[in-house]
């Protein structure tokens, strides 16, 4: 890695292991006091111990990217797919489920999302009174009966005229019943992350009604297994705002 603008070297030479751990945390405290303003405004700092003599005894800012990629354009943002599936993901965040949170995100031909939904309670029927549980003896007790899938609130709650040849993203391989609501309102394509349920009925006949009315479906592989949202992120190092001139008279 090259050097970056904030590293810092210890001021001795030696090399630094368990056997002399007191001496680096001598020389850390001197390099902290003499470097103090910097440290603190670059927020947070790592260190590392290395074998390499050349560099055992940098300070790193882990917040800095090296020079060399901050005027080039990201390689590692987002693809569409992730972003949608995520956004499906985030979504479901919102469900009061105690068992499954399932999202949806609706996506026109133009990469535009028009609508987004999670599994939850019609309106007015208020989420304190009506069932979560799913195994009471008696049906009406359960949640089955009431609870609107995600892909029906994505559909019922977009913000465009239609939702004609737009491609849902979901976490699961969509019911019979959002299957009927997919293939009634014009979506063209479903983009789904798990199919664990594909043994029962319900997504057995989902996929027969697909395959007939010709909406295709595909499985997205996510990129990553997590993504971590930081809001911290914002108030770190980086900037969009170009440098501000100085006053030159
Ligand atoms: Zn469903």
């Amino acid at each position: 890695m090259s050097k970056r603008k904030n590293d810092f070297c210890c001021p001795k030479d030696d090399i630094y292991n368990s056997e002399n751990i007191d001496t680096f945390k001598k020389d850390l405290k001197d390099l902290v006091e003499s470097n103090g303003d910097t440290l603190l405004a670059n927020n947070s700092i790592s260190i590392s111990y290395r074998n390499n003599e050349d560099d055992s005894h940098k300070v790193i800012n882990e917040n800095e990217q090296p020079h060399e990629t901050i005027n080039e354009k990201r390689k590692d943002y987002l693809s569409w797919d992730d972003f949608f599936m995520a956004t499906a993901f985030l979504a479901a965040k919102r469900s009061k489920d105690p068992v499954t949170q399932v999202g949806a995100c609706i996506v026109t031909p133009e990469k535009k999302i028009v609508g987004t939904g999670y599994n939850g309670m019609p309106i007015g029927c208020n989420d304190d009174d009506f069932p979560w549980g799913k195994s009471s003896s008696s049906k009406i007790d359960n949640k089955y009966f009431y609870v609107c899938h995600a892909e029906m609130n994505a559909v019922l709650n977009k913000n465009s005229a239609d939702v004609r040849d737009c491609t849902i993203y979901v976490a699961l391989f969509p019911c019979n019943e959002c299957a009927k609501i997919i293939i009634q309102s014009g979506i063209k394509e479903v983009v789904y992350l798990s199919d664990k349920y594909s043994y029962k009925l319900e997504m057995i006949a989902a996929k027969k009604m697909f395959n007939a009315s010709g909406v295709k479906y595909r499985q997205h592989i996510p990129s990553t297994q997590k993504l971590v949202l930081d809001f911290s992120e914002i108030n770190s190092n980086m900037t969009q705002m170009p440098g501000t001139p100085f006053k030159t008279n």
